[in-house]
């Protein structure tokens, strides 16, 4: 007796899907009548899906009895909701599910023209894309305890859970503690973008309009989409860049982009910094600043790494008189005056002898201070002064002098 009802309610199904007449079915374009440009985009991994841009959107009074009338079948079904974007021509449910969750940027419209499911149309181009697991994570109905759904999964909605033709999308926004979707973001159509229970829409959306909500047949699953890449396995590029491929097995993608260096870290010799993701390290030597410290005898040598050490100044002297000298480091600019240091004196033969500051170099020359015939300084032995003979007749004139 079940069985035969299950037929008789199958064939009344059957009748319902070849001739659906309603504003929101899949089979009568409600989006008809707008224009729009034909555009494409690229799945994840490459593949190129056509779609459609509008080029017109709604009227306010289209979009206040478009939003009417889904507020009120929602009501009707009495579980919570809310609205999440206003009915807008911007996007459809498909491109929300599967191109982009950002309602405001989101300008695509896919048609699902597939006839069975993972078979043709645009969205074939997602069944080959490794970003998305053929395999559902949860089925409408099933009490597998391995039927769980995440938070983000995309949702099918089907015909029938024997007649897989797809009819709407969504993005699940929320499970249960068993894993059961409890909350999916969906847009209707050319109508709003909701947050609802999984199966709180419109009969007339999914094409069965006339047949009630409690006996129709709504089924979905979920299914695990990674709509960005993610990408892993850095390799070192050059000095400045690592390569990474996306880390979804068979996805072509590899993006390169600059090092991610973590914190420099610092030796006597160099600083280094490491790369986080491709583990490149980069080192450098030290570039150093000069400080005087007001030290006599070094200054300060530090690296913008962290690094610092002293060092000997670099002084260069001259002299500033006969007895004064001035050194100035040509490093840090310290400078000082002291006294020469003279070394002893040493002869320059017949002229005189000099002595030099051993650490300006100044030298003063003097004439021999003779004793008899040597120099009392040097140790010069030269002529002497020559004795100043007087002559006999003078010492006499002298000496008679007055
Ligand atoms: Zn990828
Ligand atoms: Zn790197
Ligand atoms: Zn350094
Ligand atoms: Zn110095
Ligand atoms: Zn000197
Ligand atoms: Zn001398």
């Amino acid at each position: 007796m079940k069985k035969l009802l299950c037929i008789a309610l199958g064939i009344l199904f059957s009748v319902i899907f070849i001739n659906p007449v309603v504003a929101f079915s899949p089979t009568k374009n409600p989006w008809s009548g707008y224009s729009y440009v034909n555009a494409s985009y690229e799945t994840p991994a490459g593949k190129v899906v056509n779609c459609r841009r509008y080029t017109q959107e709604l009227s306010q009074a289209e979009i206040d009895a478009a939003y009417n009338s889904d507020a009120a079948f929602l009501g009707k079904v009495g579980l919570s909701w809310s609205v999440v974007c206003k009915p807008t021509l911007r996007f459809n449910c498909y491109s929300y599910a599967l191109y982009s969750t950002n309602y405001q940027t989101n300008q695509y419209v896919v048609d699902n023209t597939a006839d069975e499911f993972m078979n043709e149309g645009p969205l074939y181009a997602y069944f080959t894309d490794p970003h998305f697991t053929k395999v559902p994570n949860y089925r409408a109905g099933s009490n597998d305890s391995a039927n769980i759904a995440n938070v983000g999964d995309v949702v099918f909605y089907f015909k029938s859970k024997t007649d897989m033709v797809i009819l709407h999308a969504g993005v699940v926004s929320q499970i249960d503690s068993n894993g059961k979707p409890t909350m999916v973001i969906s847009k209707w159509g050319p109508s709003g973008l909701y947050e609802h229970a999984p199966t709180a829409i419109p009969r007339d959306y999914l094409g069965m309009e006339g047949v009630s909500l409690a006996s129709r047949e709504l089924y979905y699953e979920t299914y695990s989409f990674t709509r960005n890449h993610s990408y892993t396995n850095w390799t070192k590029v050059s000095a400045t860049t690592h390569k990474g491929t996306c880390k979804i097995s068979g996805c072509p993608s590899t993006k390169t982009e600059a090092h991610g260096y973590g914190p420099t870290t610092y030796n006597s010799s160099n600083h280094s910094k490491t790369c986080q993701k491709c583990s490149y390290v980069s080192s450098q030597a030290h570039s150093y600043t000069c400080t005087n410290t007001g030290s006599s005898t070094t200054h300060k040598l530090s690296c913008a790494c962290g690094y610092s050490k002293t060092e000997s100044h670099g002084m260069s002297w001259s002299s500033t008189s006969d007895t004064k000298h001035k050194g100035t480091c040509s490093k840090c600019s310290y400078s000082t005056t002291g006294n020469h240091t003279f070394g002893a004196w040493t002869s320059s033969g017949t002229s005189g002898h000099s002595h030099r500051c051993s650490v300006c170099s100044k030298v003063i020359t003097a004439a021999h201070i003779y004793n008899g015939t040597q120099c009392t300084v040097c140790g010069y032995t030269g002529p002497g002064v020559a004795p100043i003979i007087i002559p006999k007749a003078i010492w006499k004139s002298l000496l008679l002098h007055d």
